[in-house]
């Protein structure tokens, strides 16, 4: 399948892997917008938010632990971090493999531009 994080599981690209598991695979942002800011995805493809189907909600729930996993190992669970997920074109959403950005280290404003 022509998907860039597909791509990134089955290491035909490089990424700078913070954690995986069975489920989910956690790797830095190419273009950070936070001190912190790692994109969780499942290792299963799904296209957008739009797709996921009952039989994934565990996996899709196992992204918003690991965040939370994640934030309390860098650091900034206490003090707070932002996990965005964009939908679509509107949403800002420019790959089609669902990832939830969890980005910390700094103050975040709202609502988000
Ligand atoms: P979104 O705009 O929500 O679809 O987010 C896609 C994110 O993927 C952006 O924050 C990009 O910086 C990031 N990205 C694109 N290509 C790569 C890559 N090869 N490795 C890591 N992050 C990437
Ligand atoms: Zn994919």
């Amino acid at each position: 399948m022509d998907c860039l994080f597909c791509k990134i599981i089955n290491r035909e690209i490089p990424a700078d892997i913070v954690y995986e598991d069975d489920e989910v695979l956690a790797f830095n942002d190419i273009n950070p917008q936070a001190p912190t800011h790692v994109l969780i995805i499942p290792k299963q493809h799904i296209a957008t938010l739009n797709d996921i189907e009952e039989h994934q909600l565990a996996t899709v729930g196992r992204l918003q632990y690991t965040a939370a996993r994640l934030s309390k190992d860098y650091g900034f669970a206490e003090g707070g971090y932002r996990v965005v997920m964009n939908c679509n074109e509107d949403g800002g959403q420019t790959v089609y493999h669902i990832h939830m950005h969890l980005m910390g280290g700094r103050r975040f404003t709202w609502p988000a531009g």
